[in-house]
């Protein structure tokens, strides 16, 4: 374990402090340079190929990013990168100015900070959407059970709150097996608030959502951005043109163009390797 993680976790846990929200404390991420996440020349090569090739990347602090790119570009190689389930052959990955994720577990990094939703909603089926939050902190290591009162009290709050800036707080007690799709995927993004992400990376949110789901969930980024930091991959290009961010443009592993979407759109080289196709 890196010793600024076991130090700060000590801090925590022995000042017999019975503020709930301050034992998720993921504020050791220095952001004093406004970014949140730097990745520098990093390669991850599959039997010699190499699906990420020296790639750069670098993300403010509050942004939010899209990625886009033909299939094989290595943006779930990146994603895996970032929160470690896969090291890189070579390259470093800064969570803020000093911490090297590619020196970190799996475990350290979400517990620093880094929330991740696969494609698929994983969602706790015959259990009702308000037990889904609340199952997503008891599930969080870094919180203590031992001030049980007080703490049942704020979890309520909390879970209150994310119902709705996740818009559901007409389904509290919805079983979760019941909601739609889209209402799936963003109790999962709810989950994953519960945890105080400073970054959320998604894998293609909107993928199945209706035209009205993937309206509300455009909101619902826009929302998030600036308290948050996201990096959102998605092929629906009406909705990265609705949420207006920076694009960036993978291929072959690594940037191909960046900018405005209108700007990466008619870059001749985006046209020719992915646009046009
Ligand atoms: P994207 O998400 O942009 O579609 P991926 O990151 O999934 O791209 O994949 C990038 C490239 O790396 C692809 O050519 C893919 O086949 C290859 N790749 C990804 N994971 C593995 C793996 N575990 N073993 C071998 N090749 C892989
Ligand atoms: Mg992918």
């Amino acid at each position: 374990m890196a010793p600024w993680f076991k130090k700060k976790q000590q801090r925590r846990f022995g000042s017999g402090d019975a503020g709930y929200s301050r034992l998720v404390d993921n504020s050791a991420v220095d952001l004093s340079h406004g970014v949140i996440l730097y990745l520098e020349d990093i390669t991850v090569s599959f039997d010699g190929f190499k699906a990420l090739d020296r790639l750069t990347l670098s993300i403010d602090d509050g942004e939010l990013r899209c990625i886009i790119g033909p299939n094989g570009a290595g943006k779930t190689t990146m994603m895996d990168c970032i929160t470690g389930k896969t090291r890189p052959d070579s390259g470093s990955a800064y969570f803020g100015q000093a911490m090297d994720l590619t020196r970190m577990t799996e475990p350290e990094i979400a517990a620093m900070g880094i929330g991740r939703k696969f494609q698929k909603p994983t969602v706790f089926e015959r259990h009702s959407v308000f037990e889904n939050l609340e199952l997503a902190l008891k599930r969080d290591k870094r919180v203590r059970y031992s001030l049980v009162a007080q703490v049942d009290d704020e979890v309520r709050d909390r879970v209150s709150d994310t119902l709705r800036r996740i818009r559901l707080e007409g389904e509290a007690e919805r079983i979760a097996g019941l909601l739609s799709h889209g209402q799936k995927q963003w109790l999962e993004i709810g989950m994953l608030l519960m945890q105080e992400p400073r970054l959320l990376l998604l894998d293609e949110p909107v993928a199945g959502m209706t035209d009205d789901e993937t309206e509300r969930t455009a909101e619902l980024f826009q929302s998030l951005a600036g308290q948050h930091s996201l990096v959102v991959v998605e092929h629906d290009m009406a909705f990265v043109a609705s949420i207006a961010s920076t694009v960036t443009v993978l291929h072959e592993g690594r940037v191909l163009a960046e900018g405005t979407l209108d700007k990466v759109q008619n870059d001749p080289q985006v046209i020719e390797v992915y646009l046009g196709r």
